[in-house]
């Protein structure tokens, strides 16, 4: 499963599940492009342990929600790394709270970066990819998009528009050899859920066939099958990584 001679983008790349898709990719010789928004510092150390380890990678700033942003990234991507065949539209965010309280802005931020900045990067991504006719397309979704929480309706309509948009753009491209896959994350282990009351942990717990909440090593595992060769003759899914949680 080398990915020797293929760049991949991970938007929000700095931390968490994207952090360890960046190095899971690189791993398996991508050349790795670090997006972030904020977090400098931490997108710098994960580059800094690629290198380390003699793989090739960048960080690049910018805000996924942002057009000017996501073009000005491609283009730096496509003059130094020659474009990207590998995107994994990881950069997420929540803005939790019951819908009564929701204010237009916790709903706006949430799609702007969860499903707007899934919209914007595919489609400067695609581009490069129809001239290629090769590319791979992983959008990280969550469980959350397929049987809702409460506290979580803005996040659940951004989750829940990535599988829809995936399905979409995976009919559209299929002929030219793009695939196009959502992943989807159960309870894991990140600054995400790190602040999640005990009692919403116990109650995730529960519904978990396996007991435990998954780590971000596992969903990189399955972003790189997806990114291979060898997950030719797949696109328009939607696979679940939740520990049993959905079936
Ligand atoms: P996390 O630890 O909070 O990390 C989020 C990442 O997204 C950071 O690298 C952050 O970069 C980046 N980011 C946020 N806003 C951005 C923006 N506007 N532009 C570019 N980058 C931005 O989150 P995580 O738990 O790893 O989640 C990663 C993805 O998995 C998200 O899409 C999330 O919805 C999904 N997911 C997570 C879980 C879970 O249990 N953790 C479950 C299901 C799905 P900065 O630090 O620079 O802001």
């Amino acid at each position: 499963m080398s990915l020797l001679g293929k760049t991949a983008l991970v938007t929000g790349g700095s931390r968490g599940i994207g952090r360890a898709i960046a190095i899971e990719l690189a791993n398996r010789g991508a050349k790795v492009v670090v997006n972030y928004a904020k977090s400098e510092k931490l997108a710098q150390e994960v580059v800094d342990s690629i290198l380390k380890n003699g793989g090739v990678a960048m960080a690049v700033k910018a805000n996924v929600a942002l057009e000017e942003d996501v073009a000005e990234m491609f283009k730096k991507v496509s003059s130094e790394f020659g474009g990207v065949d590998i995107l994994v539209n990881n950069a997420g965010i929540v803005r939790d709270t019951l819908l009564l309280r929701m204010k237009l802005r916790d709903w706006r931020e949430v799609i702007d970066t969860d499903l707007t900045g899934v919209f914007l990067c595919s489609r400067e991504a695609v581009k490069g990819m129809l001239k290629k006719r090769w590319g791979r397309i992983i959008n990280i979704t969550s469980v959350i998009g397929e049987i809702g929480n409460i506290g979580q309706t803005n996040y659940a309509a951004a989750k829940a528009g990535v599988i829809g948009f995936t399905k979409a753009l995976a009919k559209e491209v299929g002929s030219r050899g793009i695939t196009v896959n959502a992943v989807a994350p159960g309870f894991i282990e990140t600054d995400m859920t790190s602040s999640l009351p005990a009692e919403m942990k116990e109650r995730f717990l529960e519904q978990i066939a396996l007991r435990r909440i998954g780590k971000p090593e596992e969903v990189a595992k399955l972003v790189a099958f997806l990114a291979s060769e060898d997950a030719s003759y797949i696109t328009g899914q939607v696979i679940n990584i939740d520990g049993g949680m959905v079936m």
